[in-house]
């Protein structure tokens, strides 16, 4: 017989590693904003793979970009040219407004990557003394899971039992200039932030942050690092979470939505000067750049090209701020939010987020949670307004 979700969920226990918690359903199907279960079940997906599926589960045009690539090629390694790198790279720096493209697979990647040309820069342009470069991180930042990005994590749950951790990080206060004042010295190679903090529960920065730490690492001769693989592509109503302040860093880290939610692609864009530091043998990826992923990831770009999502999630980003201000007093202590993204904090007394999420995939919408009673919302960009109410009501209705 085919197995019950809840067989699924058994049958994983032995042979899977725990590192997560998933919530209790099994997908099966999915198109757009919704997916189904085994059962049949369908479900309003308002988490949207942590940002990987900003343009819906199997958008059309991605799809069939996708398809026509499988039919044609889909790996070589960079050990020989494709035909279809090139056209991603030069869509993807003139959709960013900077010059060269470092081509992954995942976001830890592309951050490890970031990390790798700051240090590079800074000895090779800066005039570092060598093995003495620093990175100056945020507190609560998030930026993947590999050892060296845990060595700068301050949440204790990443990080204990990993040790020993990569040196070289010096960690300030999030949304904290002075701070940053204090922490940036001629050893610095880099700044770097998430223009918003997505995994510490969408943390938004004073107007004037942005532009601060602009002004500030270009003052200073550091460069200016923006994580923008959760932000990036459409999320915030703009294409970059950066374009909020007008600000161009000098090093872009994109990932997730990348990939259209069908391939993990990744990407450190950076200006000529910075990425340039890289040389034949110096850094790679297998899969880094792939002709499927360059096909895919240029089917994104184009998507974006429109504007159309952008303008979606500005527009129902507003909707959605409404609807939750409503809510505030009615379960909700408070919410933080930017385009189609919300952190909502919910009132501890009704339960906690892992709670509150059960609640709500009962009613049929799919969430999750983050740090105690906060839950966090991120929809499809391409979800209806009627959707979205639907979504909000659901909330109000738990809540209640
Ligand atoms: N950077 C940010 C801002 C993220 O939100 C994430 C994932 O949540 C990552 C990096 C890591 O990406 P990945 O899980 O693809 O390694």
């Amino acid at each position: 017989r085919t197995r019950t979700s809840a067989d699924l969920i058994r049958a994983e226990e032995p042979v899977l590693a725990h590192n997560y918690h998933p919530l209790p359903v099994v997908v099966a199907r999915a198109e757009g904003t919704w997916v189904e279960d085994v059962e049949g079940n369908r479900y309003l997906d308002m988490l949207a793979g942590y940002s990987a599926l900003n343009f819906g589960h199997r958008h059309p045009a991605l799809i069939e970009a996708a398809h026509r690539q499988l039919d044609q090629l889909t790996l070589t390694s960079r050990a020989f040219h494709n035909d279809r790198l090139a056209g991603f790279a030069e869509r993807l720096s003139a959709l960013t407004g900077l010059d060269m493209v470092l081509p992954m697979n995942t976001g830890a990647e592309a951050v490890e990557s970031g990390i790798k040309v700051a240090r590079k820069w800074a000895y090779d342009v800066k005039g570092v003394p060598d093995g003495r470069a620093t990175v100056v991180v945020a507190a609560d930042n998030f930026h993947g899971r590999t050892t060296t990005i845990v060595s700068f994590s301050t949440d204790e749950t990443a990080r204990a039992g990993f040790g020993p951790f990569t040196p070289g990080f010096r960690v300030v206060p999030y949304n904290d200039l002075a701070a940053l004042e204090e922490a940036v010295d001629e050893t610095t190679a880099a700044v770097l932030i998430e223009p918003v903090q997505g995994e510490a529960g969408v943390i938004i920065p004073d107007e004037g942050y942005l532009a601060g730490v602009r002004e500030l690492t270009r003052r200073k001769g550091c460069l200016f690092i923006a994580d923008e693989i959760q932000s990036g592509l459409g999320r915030t109503g703009r294409t970059l979470a950066v374009e909020h302040e007008d600000v161009v860093p000098d090093m872009l880290l994109l990932g997730k939505a990348l990939g259209g939610g069908i391939v993990p692609v990744s990407a450190v864009v950076a200006r000529r000067e910075v990425l340039g530091v890289l040389h034949p043998g110096e850094h790679g990826s297998t899969f880094g750049g792939n002709p499927l992923a360059a096909a895919v990831g240029t089917a994104v770009v184009e998507l974006l090209e429109t504007g159309e999502f952008q303008r979606r999630a500005a527009e129902l980003g507003a909707t959605l701020r409404d609807g939750l201000t409503e809510l505030v007093g009615k379960g909700v202590t408070g919410f933080r939010a930017r385009g189609l993204w919300a952190g909502v904090d919910v009132d501890p007394a009704l339960g906690t987020g892992r709670e509150i999420s059960e609640r709500l995939m009962r009613e049929g919408v799919l969430v999750k949670d983050t740090h105690g009673s906060t839950i966090r919302l991120a929809p499809p960009l391409t979800i209806t307004a009627q959707e979205l109410g639907s979504a909000l009501a659901a909330l109000e209705k738990v809540l209640a």
